[in-house]
């Protein structure tokens, strides 16, 4: 798990004009919760602009995510009482399936002895003594740490409670809701990239192995903590973050264009380059950086080779943002 930057943005379909936007309107209108909730959430829009934060991992678990294998999961669920935040961007997370479907499901558990906010009390929530780390909200980095000790060691590898956070069985039950110390790929992945860190430290280029700690790739946690400790200067930088986030993204937007030339284009590819488009046009706008004339200049420059025809795609969902 790591922290993420949320951008700034209303994607259209939440904005004051889109199909979400005036349903989110209406209940609080109405104050009552509605019988249905139309799933707008999972509009190119939106899907880009969490993409944008995010990247290519589960907000949870960290493990990489494909277009097909995520949702657009609700923080506060919208099941569990907390229907006026449906269409709300602030709420909304990419994750796994497992971690959204399995996991977590309508549950959304609060510090024992306490409740959650009801639609009246709605402007209270951050009063909420909740269970689960919010990856937006809350210092993940400070408060989760990868246990590195040598072994023998029943926690090696596993996500503990750093020394110092705040409330060390409540960051526990966190951990074990969803279940990040028990996924035997998640541990594979730890192990893989503790090795490539420790081996880089050895060899005196711990810089070989920054890209491993971008908040964007999955089971960063490790790497980062482990540069932190050996070789700080090593930490990639957010300005690097984002540059490394937006070739991941033009990459993957060029390799879906080439596939969708030719007599079968399949909705699934031509649903993700539209996610792509409003992810890169998200960074643009509200960049994680603030500097988003870095954006403009990344997206132009070879390293990102697009066409012209695809800057004047994304220029156009750039304009309704
Ligand atoms: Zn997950």
């Amino acid at each position: 798990m790591r922290q993420f930057i949320r951008p700034t943005v209303t994607p259209p379909v939440l904005g004051p004009l889109g199909s979400g936007g005036k349903l989110r309107q209406k209940h609080l209108d109405e104050g009552q919760p509605p019988s249905s909730l139309p799933e707008h959430w999972t509009k190119p829009d939106v899907r880009g602009a969490l993409l944008a934060m995010q990247g290519h991992v589960c907000a949870y678990c960290s493990s990489e995510l494909s277009q097909a294998a995520s949702d657009v999961e609700h923080f506060r669920p919208k099941q569990a009482g907390y229907w006026w935040l449906a269409y709300t961007f602030q709420n909304y997370l990419l994750s796994c399936k497992p971690c959204n479907q399995t996991c977590k499901g309508p549950r959304f558990p609060l510090q024992t002895g306490t409740s959650g906010k009801s639609f009246p009390e709605r402007h209270l929530l951050h009063e909420e003594q909740t269970i689960l780390l919010d990856p937006v909200a809350d210092p993940v980095e400070d408060w989760v740490q990868v246990s590195l000790d040598a072994l023998p060691n029943d926690d090696f590898l596993k996500l503990t409670p750093s020394p110092g956070a705040p409330n060390p069985p409540r960051i526990r039950d966190a951990i074990r809701f969803f279940a990040l110390n028990t996924k035997i790929e998640s541990m594979r992945a730890r192990m893989a990239i503790l090795q490539r860190t420790a081996e880089a430290i050895r060899q005196g280029t711990p810089e070989a192995a920054s890209e491993l700690a971008i908040r964007h790739r999955p089971q960063s946690l490790v790497c980062w903590q482990l540069l932190r400790l050996s070789a700080p200067d090593a930490l990639p930088s957010v300005e690097r973050e984002l540059e490394w986030l937006l070739g991941e993204l033009c990459d993957r937007l060029r390799e879906k264009l080439r596939l969708t030339v030719g007599p079968s284009v399949s909705n699934p590819d031509t649903k993700e380059i539209e996610e792509l488009y409003w992810a890169l046009a998200t960074l643009c706008k509200s960049p994680p950086t603030d500097q988003p004339a870095a954006v403009f200049t990344y997206l132009k420059s070879p390293a990102a080779d697009l066409p012209t025809s695809v800057l004047d795609l994304i220029a156009h969902r750039y304009a309704r943002l």
